[in-house]
């Protein structure tokens, strides 16, 4: 398998690990947002968050809670942004999911994303399209 995040898991690949069990791994990101930034995976390879089961996902988000706390204070920092990039256009660039812990720092200076504005009934308009494709 051409993964990177499986041969981590395999061992074929270091990584400063900072979590493990037999079905999850977390290790910290190799080009970190701040530092301290760890990816949080299942072992078993799912490309995206959207096909991946839901039974994984839950355990997966519960490690998650657990372990941001540890994040934020190894980290020295203050607060965390919990991240899943879905798809190429979201910015995803390994095909294994994985959720990014992300520690904040005061003053760190990493602004969010801007905001846009809706025009006049375009709102109501894009909460149609999403409730009908939810029934579809
Ligand atoms: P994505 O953009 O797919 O959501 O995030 C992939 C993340 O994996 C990136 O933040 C990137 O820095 C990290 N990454 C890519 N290759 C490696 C690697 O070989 N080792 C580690 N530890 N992180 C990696
Ligand atoms: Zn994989």
């Amino acid at each position: 398998m051409d993964c990177i995040f499986c041969k981590i898991v395999a061992g074929e690949l270091p990584a400063a690990k900072v979590y493990e069990d037999k079905r999850f791994l977390a290790f910290l990101d190799i080009n970190p947002i701040n530092k301290g930034h760890v990816l949080v995976i299942p072992k078993e390879h799912h490309e995206a968050l959207t096909n991946t089961p839901v039974d994984i996902l839950k355990d997966l988000i519960a490690i998650v809670k657990t372990l941001a706390p540890a994040v934020v204070s190894g980290a020295g920092g203050a607060g965390f942004n919990l991240g899943v990039n879905n798809g190429k256009v979201a910015g995803q660039l390994v095909d294994h999911v994985h959720f990014h812990i992300i520690p904040r720092l005061d003053n760190d200076n990493l602004h969010p994303w801007p905001g846009k504005q809706y025009a006049e009934g375009e709102k109501e308009s894009y909460a149609q399209r999403i409730l009908k494709s939810l029934e579809s």
